[in-house]
């Protein structure tokens, strides 16, 4: 019989926060990591647009601060938050795509989790002008939200549900200078919360899809090996 020394370390769970600016490709990490890692991955975009979709109660409320490139409120977006991280599948870790965004977002989530363990924090890095030129050229499913493919061919429907592909309504031209904006003042701050921590990773996010997945494997890799050493400093510790 294998003794219980026998058994390699359990995984900690990974708990992810994505930050960075609208269109650095957090999404894209995002996906790739709930699939490769086998994380929830929990967008807060997606959960407002779906609510916006299905005309509910939230989704009225929100429909114009999201179409005219502002934030929600902060208590809106903690609630949210602190539901979805309750679910049984957020037990096995998660990336947060689009949270936390401001400072009293960022102290909320330190307290959800406290106690808890590490909280790893990749700040996708992007110069301006690329992520207007990214945003601008950007389409998704009109139907599931999804990403389109870059550079796809008009009339090409969305190979998940067949939807057509349209603009983000808050990817025209005016509205991604004001959350361009909105980024620079409520959420460019975090970096300067989070920096210092042991587990926080700058990731230079111009390059192709897979040079930023590459830099990414790495930090998650440092990350977790910090997390069973249980060795990294009282910083980086989600409390
Ligand atoms: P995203 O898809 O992450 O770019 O989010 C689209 C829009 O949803 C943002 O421009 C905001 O209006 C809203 N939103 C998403 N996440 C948050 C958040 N954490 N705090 C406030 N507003 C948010």
């Amino acid at each position: 019989m294998a003794g219980a020394t026998d058994a390699p370390p359990a995984q900690p769970p990974l708990r992810v926060v994505l930050l960075g600016p609208p269109g650095a490709g957090k999404g894209t990490q995002a996906t790739w990591m709930a699939r490769d890692h086998g994380l929830v991955k929990i967008s807060t975009g997606d959960i407002l647009r779906e609510a916006v979709a299905h005309g509910t109660r939230l989704g009225r409320q929100i429909q114009s601060r999201i179409e005219a490139g502002n934030l929600v409120g902060d208590s809106t977006m903690v609630e949210i938050v602190q539901d979805r991280l309750a679910l049984d599948d957020a037990k096995k870790g998660y990336v947060l795509d689009g949270f936390p965004r401001t400072t009293p977002q960022a102290r909320a989530l330190d307290a959800m989790i406290a106690g808890e363990g590490l909280l790893t924090i990749l700040l996708i890095e992007v110069p301006f002008e690329e992520l207007v030129r990214r945003l601008q050229a950007r389409r998704v499913c009109g139907r599931c939200g999804r990403n389109a493919d870059p550079g796809l061919a008009e009339g090409i429907r969305c190979s998940r549900c067949g939807g057509s592909y349209v603009t983000r309504v808050d990817d025209s031209d005016g509205v991604v200078r004001q959350r361009l904006t909105v980024y620079l003042e409520e959420t460019q701050p975090l970096v300067d919360y989070y920096d210092g921590r042991a587990t926080f990773y700058r990731i230079n996010g111009n390059l192709a899809p897979a040079a930023v997945t590459a830099q990414v494997r790495q930090a998650l890799a440092t990350s977790r090996a910090l997390a069973l050493e249980g060795g990294a400093s009282r910083d980086g510790l989600a409390s």
